[in-house]
């Protein structure tokens, strides 16, 4: 199982709940504007995104997901191919 962990970090509001929940994958930025970032996720379009292949790792990301209160994270899973 693979997911992509995908991040709307223009509408974040910098609460750290994702990071609290899971610093493996989150970090919040320190160049002031105060927003979370995914690390090692790339920019594309409108969102930034990241794809992981462990279950811990889409688990770890679920949990970020379900305590975000502006619902701006989201997990989607995919078979291997
Ligand atoms: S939990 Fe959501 S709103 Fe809060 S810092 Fe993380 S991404 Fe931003």
């Amino acid at each position: 199982m693979k997911a992509k962990v995908l991040h709307f970090k223009k509408k974040c509001t910098g609460c750290s709940a994702c990071f609290g929940q899971s610093p493996v994958f989150w970090k919040m930025d320190s160049d002031g504007e105060g927003f979370s970032s995914l690390i090692g996720a790339k920019e594309i379009g409108d969102h930034w995104e990241l794809e992981v292949d462990t279950k811990e790792a889409i688990r770890a990301n679920e949990e970020a997901a379900e305590i975000c209160p502006v619902n701006i994270i989201h997990v989607k899973k995919y078979e291997n191919k």
